[in-house]
């Protein structure tokens, strides 16, 4: 699966808002967002007045940022939202929150979602103690997810364990921090799911 490998501040100016794409570095000073508060390039600066089409593209665009799809993953899960019963926007964003990286991300198992896809990856994680090195992979109600056994010696889990209980838990998720694991207790309602979004610009765009 492709993935976006540019500059990952770059991603926030251009929706002018942090979207917390790297961790500690977001919650600091040094955030480029902050630093510069408008769109990169050489036209960045300049007044943008968005058409109704260009509200949903850039809504769509901000979500798949967030959570790190690109386009043709993006609209599979739009497809498969608009195929379940329930509110095609709330659905879609509750399949994005079910996927293992930000489940991990949420858990505290990672300071990113773009961090704990790398962990995945290197095959850190299992899921009801088989291991799952696919970030996409969608945890259900129920799900147990741990770091493996043999890699919880490694230095950035050793950190999240120290640093992990400074951080506020969710009521979706069971999180023990220092076993370096959490159980995904239920699919988070919309009003839980605490990113900046109006999901429904989103689906007014792939309903086009
Ligand atoms: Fe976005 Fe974080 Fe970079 Fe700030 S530091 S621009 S929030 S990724």
């Amino acid at each position: 699966m492709g993935r976006y490998t540019g500059a990952v501040c770059r991603l926030c100016r251009r929706e002018k808002e942090k979207l917390y794409l790297k961790g500690d570095r977001c919650y600091s000073d040094k955030c480029a967002v902050v630093r510069h508060a408008y769109p990169p390039g050489e036209h960045g600066q300049a007044r943008q007045k968005f058409s109704e089409y260009g509200q949903q593209l850039r809504e769509k665009q901000k979500a798949r940022r967030i959570y790190g799809v690109m386009e043709k993953q993006f609209r599979r899960y739009f497809k498969e939202a608009d195929r379940r019963k329930g509110v095609t926007g709330e659905v879609l964003l509750q399949l994005l929150e079910s996927r293992l990286d930000n489940v991990v991300f949420r858990l505290g198992l990672a300071r990113s979602r773009n961090e704990a896809r790398q962990l995945i990856n290197h095959g850190h994680f299992e899921v009801n103690g088989r291991k799952v090195d696919i970030p996409s992979f969608l945890v259900k109600p129920g799900d147990l997810v741990a770091v493996r056994n043999n890699r919880k010696n490694k230095a950035v889990f050793k950190e999240i364990a120290e640093t992990g209980e400074q951080q506020g838990t969710l009521d979706w998720l069971e999180i023990d921090h220092e076993k370096l694991l959490g159980r995904f207790l239920r699919i988070p309602q919309r009003d839980e799911i605490d990113v900046p979004l109006t999901e429904h610009l989103i689906v007014e765009l792939y309903s086009r």
